[in-house]
């Protein structure tokens, strides 16, 4: 038998049993639910997105791509509701986890990085991958004397014969399919709404279904564990509602920042790996990057309409962009309603400033004229709203037992980069404790 039932506090609605319940199938809910679903563990996967296949096309982005405000004046953030999650929208640079930062909250991850080091595909691109942009900025960025790097990438150059392509990044879909094939039960355009307590423990989901494009359904689901991992985005207003409400008392950074693009006359950009390549600003550690922002062609022409850049329009191969990233301190609020709201003090607006200064610099001194950008719009990743230490133990449980929460709401705010290799080496870690209390 896969799952025993029994009744619902709502009589009438049957209610399925679960080892454990992961909530989101992104990066960290994949990999948690392939390690207990490999161990034998009765899972419920469940997603709010769905499941189609993945195109890097206008409509396939569109599909899936999910824009959430943080504030006034535009800036937002972006994610993908579907399964494997963001991943399906990121550029695949991968960025080594701070060992000694996770070793002062009581986390060991060495082993879990040797293990998917050996496991999953990461390296350096050779330069034969590298776009014409890519290789421009590097040009303009090394002229100025930055230390301008490759960045590894999560990216199996063996399937890039013809060059870039969008099948090559890893992506946790995989992760996905794996639990499924070892047992796991996926349950796709599932929107978890409600955490199920039983005095200080959880006990199970509340989710509702999306059947067809007008039947929706209430299902509950139990288990002895429920692992949220809906992303940083949705899990911290997950874990206030089940009445740990200090969540976000300090408010929330969003590593926010911008994306400039130039014109090169003459240049015959192709599409490529996106952030391949990229530095640090200066060595004062203030947390200022900058990193190719060369995005496919699919999505070039849409962007410049929005922006109304008419002469960037139809120019994308000879578009060269550069994007700029700050680290911001946390402040602004996570609303009761779930709204994030952020404000930026004097020392982030400094720093944006500087940070947008060097990236003009570069993209004149790559050659590029008619320099525009679309005014700080972007953010990246959202944390400080969950702490280890604080809101969740070393083992990544609140203080609600049983409730986990793994994904990228729970990265330390000192961590820099980028943040999947992280988080995988981070929910094999949550997944083996599991398997030690399951
Ligand atoms: C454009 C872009 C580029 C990026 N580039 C990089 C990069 O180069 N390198 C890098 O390391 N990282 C990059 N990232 C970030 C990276 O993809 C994410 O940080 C990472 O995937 C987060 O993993 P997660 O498990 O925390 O959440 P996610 O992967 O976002 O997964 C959360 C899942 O939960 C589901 N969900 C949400 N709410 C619910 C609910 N109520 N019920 C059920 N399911 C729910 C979502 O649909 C989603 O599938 C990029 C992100 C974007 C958007």
């Amino acid at each position: 038998m896969k799952h025993l039932t029994h009744a619902s506090a709502d009589p009438g609605r049957e209610v399925r049993e679960f080892d454990a319940i992961v909530v989101g199938s992104g990066t960290c809910g994949a990999t948690i639910a392939r390690e207990l679903s490999r161990a034998g563990k009765r899972v419920l996967l469940l997603e709010r997105g769905g499941n189609a296949p993945l195109k890097e096309t206008l409509g396939g982005i569109v599909a899936i791509a999910d824009t959430v405000k943080l504030g006034a004046g535009g800036l937002s953030t972006v994610r993908a509701l579907t399964a494997g999650g963001s991943t399906a929208l990121y550029f695949g640079v991968a960025t080594e986890p701070p060992l000694d930062l996770f070793r002062t909250h009581g986390i060991e991850l060495a082993d879990e990085l040797a293990a998917v080091r050996a496991e999953l595909p990461m390296g350096q691109l050779p330069d034969t991958l590298l776009s014409p942009q890519a290789c421009r900025l590097r040009e303009g960025a090394v002229a100025l004397g930055h230390d301008w790097r490759k960045h590894e990438m999560l990216v199996d150059v063996s399937r890039c014969a013809s060059g870039y392509a969008y099948e090559a990044k890893w992506k946790a879909r995989r992760y996905v399919e794996d639990a499924v094939h070892d047992g796991a039960t996926l349950v796709t355009h599932a929107t978890v709404e409600r955490i199920v307590v039983d005095g200080t423990r959880a006990v199970g989901v509340v989710y509702r279904e999306r059947r067809s494009p007008i039947q929706r359904v209430v299902r509950e689901a139990r288990a002895r564990k429920v692992v949220l991992a809906a992303g940083e985005l949705a899990s911290p207003q997950m874990v206030r509602e089940c009445g740990i409400r200090d969540v976000g008392a300090r408010g929330f950074y969003c590593h926010p920042g911008y994306a400039l693009y130039g014109v090169v006359p003459g240049m015959r950009g192709t599409d490529g790996f996106v952030g391949s390549m990229g530095c640090v600003l200066g060595e004062s550690g203030d947390g200022i990057e900058l990193g190719d922002a060369n995005v496919a062609r699919a999505l070039h022409r849409p962007m410049m309409l929005g922006g109304l850049h008419w002469r960037h329009l139809r120019a994308f191969p000879e578009t060269l962009g550069i994007g700029v990233k700050v680290s911001d301190a946390p402040g602004g609020q996570l609303r009761a309603d779930g709204h994030f709201h952020k404000r930026f003090g004097r020392d982030d607006q400094l720093k944006l400033d500087k940070g947008r200064q060097a990236a003009v610099a570069v993209l004149r001194a790559a050659g590029a004229k008619h320099i525009v950008d679309f005014g700080l719009t972007s953010a990246g990743r959202v944390g400080g709203l969950l702490r280890i230490g604080e809101h969740v133990d070393a083992r990544l449980e609140t203080r609600l037992r049983d409730l986990h929460v793994c994904d990228g709401s729970v990265l330390p705010d000192e961590m820099r980069g980028t943040p999947t290799l992280t988080l995988v080496c981070l929910a094999r870690y949550a997944a083996r404790h599991l398997l030690a209390a399951l």
